[in-house]
């Protein structure tokens, strides 16, 4: 029996209500693998645990006498959990997070064997790295990189089975100080942004330390059975179908988002959110989203380092916990075709120390100019680093969601609302063009006061566009499902800190010429709303007219990885990633040869699995189904039937032979197509030679031969489950 047919049989077997551990008050289990500041407070000495807080709040350094004493306590923290292993836990660029187990456990140089975890040993460790990506960084150089404590993450146990880990995040670089993961390079930006952002509050409030950004993920995924998903190689290997009929019911009816949760995914979500509260992960929201069998749950924001830490373990965990439950969770953009594919909307905003949103409209004149502020130079910097923004979530997986007409375009605007658009567009066209004395009172009165009541309530819902003003974040919805939030945080927060800087020299040198603060403010707003008023669109971004219109206005529309990464290397973005320190040119150059490689990787296997699934699944089905139709056509003839008897099977038969000569002659051309592709020596060549040569030339026309195929041949024959079965069997 096929592994189709073996799925099915066995799904009816299935334990329906597999009980999640999710029984106990969230705040009973919350944060308990986690070493929080209290946690800390009980371990640690005075001298360590201050060291510990100025560190998280300031960035101090530790040093290493006061390392020991904080990795002793940690290690006794853990131990009393059941604890035997440690690992620097980090988020190297191949897209997951990366752990090397160490034991406690050593052997003295007398012999003893003792349980350590000393200072050393939680501020450094080197991984053998020399298979994680480094877009030949480290090449020139040894093949060593090294991984480095980043206490503003805090330490947690991982319970796998009975195992436990103590993992300390950590950022990876090379022995040259080069990036090497995602979180490095996001600290960097998050601090170039806390800096400009603090010098631009001072406008306003004096008191203002410090700006954190804020983010609020909202991940979603598909569930399937575990046994229909081994059954097709390429979810298994791909993550996504690249073959499937669209079954007669798709998602046309709606009534998946709207339905209850199913029960076995509903065990399933329990059984992960208790292990996510467990490690501190603020989960608050689960549902159903559109197409059947997704689904989306979403925390309580954080600071975003931390949210960037939860993302990617939220991800693992769930991976882990749906094997308990027999299930696959599918995080690909896009694993099914004709149905909606997945994303992860990125909620940002940026909050003071004193505990005010700067993306929050003020109920104060003075603080609703600062909210203006913060919100002009937010538009501002996605108008001038849109490019980067798009380059920032480009991926293999998501190529499939930006264009088609169920995500945000690849074309980036800012959708602010109908009461704001007015808003900037009575401030654009004050009257006389600029604003002096007189207008201080108006702005003071109609502009300001009115926001806050209306603004919550009239905030509309603009579902098409890819960066959306929600009331008092921005939420960035063209991010990818599988995407590491860091990289489009990253990109976010340095153009906010470059705008800013800018902004602030701006309103000085108007000052200086002896303007009025508010007066001098609000000229520069005025100018950033003229100058990037053509990234502001609120109609819908899913229209035709819409691409056309920004065409129009010259706003970038690049549907593909390979060009949208082109962006990262221009004189533009190395200037802006020098001058705020995130990046040096060699590290931008590695990223984008990285981005590159990990596209034509994934085109590759993408290619490969067709070929595989076309040999050894899709064209012997075929011809057992042929065989069968002619063996029943000779028979007729036999019987001395007329042709009219057998017309339809002949039919059959002619189709059938049609769409297999089809899938292998092109399979074969595909296999060509690879061969040239991979001859080219030039990394960025290479990956267009996969997007246009291989993937845009084979893959629909093979898929539409397969697809049909897998709608004519008896489904007795059928070895791959159908998407009817993955989507709808529960
Ligand atoms: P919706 O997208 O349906 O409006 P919510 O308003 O509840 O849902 O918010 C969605 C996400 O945005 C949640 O993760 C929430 O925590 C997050 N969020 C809310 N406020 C902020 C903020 N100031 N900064 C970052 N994220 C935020
Ligand atoms: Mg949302």
């Amino acid at each position: 029996m096929s592994l189709r047919f073996n799925a099915i049989n066995n799904l009816s077997t299935e334990p329906k209500d597999v009980v999640g551990s999710g029984t106990a008050k969230i705040t009973a289990i919350f944060n308990e693998n986690v070493f929080t500041q209290t946690v800390a407070r009980q371990y640690l000495s005075d001298e360590a645990y201050k060291s510990l807080i100025s560190s998280i709040k300031g960035g101090k350094k530790i040093e290493r006498s006061v390392a020991s004493q904080i990795a002793n306590g940690l290690k006794a923290w853990a131990e009393e959990k059941g604890v035997t292993h440690f690992t620097h836990w980090f988020q190297p660029l191949t897209g997951t997070t990366a752990e090397k187990h160490d034991s406690f456990f050593t052997i003295k140089s007398d012999g003893t064997a003792i349980e350590e975890f000393d200072g050393a040993a939680l501020i450094q460790q080197e991984p053998d790295a020399s298979s994680f990506p480094s877009g030949g960084l480290r090449a020139t150089f040894e093949a060593r990189g090294y991984t480095a404590w980043d206490p503003s993450s805090p330490a947690f146990i991982m319970e796998i089975g009975q195992g436990k880990t103590l993992c300390i995040p950590t950022i990876f670089i090379s022995y040259t100080g080069e990036s090497l993961d995602y979180k490095a390079p996001l600290l960097k930006a998050v601090e170039a942004m806390n800096n400009a952002a603090v010098d631009v509050c001072h406008y306003f409030d004096k008191n203002v330390s410090k700006v954190t950004a804020t983010l609020g993920w909202e991940q979603e995924y598909f569930i399937i059975d575990e046994g229909m998903a081994n059954a097709r190689p390429d979810l298994v290997q791909c993550g996504r179908t690249v073959f499937g009929a669209s079954p007669a019911k798709g998602q046309q009816l709606e009534d998946h988002y709207f339905g209850s949760i199913p029960e076995r995914s509903y065990a399933f979500m329990r059984d992960f959110e208790t292990e996510c509260y467990k490690l501190g992960i603020p989960l608050r929201t689960r549902h159903n989203e559109v197409a059947p069998a997704q689904f989306e749950c979403a925390p309580i924001f954080e600071e975003v380092s931390v949210a960037v830490d939860h993302n990617a373990l939220l991800m693992d965990i769930m991976e882990r916990v749906a094997r308990r439950h027999k299930l696959k969770v599918l995080m690909h953009e896009k694993p099914f075709a004709g149905i909606n594919g997945s994303g992860k909307h990125n909620n940002w905003s940026m909050a003071t120390d004193t505990g005010v949103n700067l993306l929050s409209p003020g109920k104060t004149p003075k603080t609703n100019l600062m909210f203006l502020t913060f919100f002009v130079n937010t538009i501002k910097a996605v108008h001038d680093y849109s490019d980067l923004l798009r380059a920032s979530i480009a991926s293999a997986g998501n190529d499939h969601r930006l264009g088609a007409n169920e995500a945000p375009p690849a074309i980036i605007s800012v959708f602010v609302g109908k009461y704001l658009a007015k808003v900037l567009s009575d401030i654009e066209t004050r009257v006389g063009g600029k604003f002096d004395e007189q207008d201080e009172a108006i702005l003071k009165l109609d502009i300001h006061r009115s926001i806050p009541e209306l603004l919550l309530d009239n905030t509309d819902r603009n579902r098409t566009s890819p960066f959306a003003f929600t009331g008092n974040k921005f939420e960035f919805r063209a991010v990818g499902s599988s995407a590491n939030c860091a990289s489009p945080m990253t990109v976010l927060n340095v153009a906010m800190a470059q705008t800013l800087k800018t902004f602030k020299a701006d309103v000085d040198s108007i000052i200086t010429k002896g303007e009025k603060k508010e007066i001098a403010i609000m000229q520069v707003i005025q100018k950033y709303i003229v100058e990037s008023k053509k990234v502001l669109f609120e109609g819908d971004g899913y229209s035709d007219a819409w691409h056309q219109e920004a065409a129009k206005r010259g706003l970038p529309n690049i549907p593909t990885t390979p060009l949208a990464l082109d962006a990262m290397v221009t004189d533009k973005a190395k200037h802006l990633y020098e001058s705020n320190k995130v990046y040096t040119h060699p590290e931008l150059e590695a990223r984008h040869e990285i981005e590159l490689e990990k596209y034509i990787k994934k085109v590759q296997i993408e290619a490969r699995i067709m070929g595989d699934l076309a040999l050894n699944h899709i064209i012997p089905a075929a011809v057992k189904y042929q065989n069968k139709l002619l063996t029943n056509i000779n028979g007729l003839k036999n019987a001395g039937l007329p042709e009219s008897s057998y017309a339809s099977q002949l039919d059959i038969l002619t189709k059938v032979s049609q769409h297999i000569q089809s899938v292998y002659t092109k399979c074969d051309a595909l296999v060509e197509a690879r061969k040239v592709a991979n001859a080219i020596t030039d990394t960025r060549e290479m990956a267009i030679a996969y997007c246009t040569t291989v993937k845009e030339a084979f893959f629909d026309d093979i898929r539409y031969s397969v697809d049909k195929l897998e709608s004519l041949v008896d489904d007795e024959y059928w070895t791959l489950p159908k998407y009817r079965e993955m989507l709808f069997l529960k």
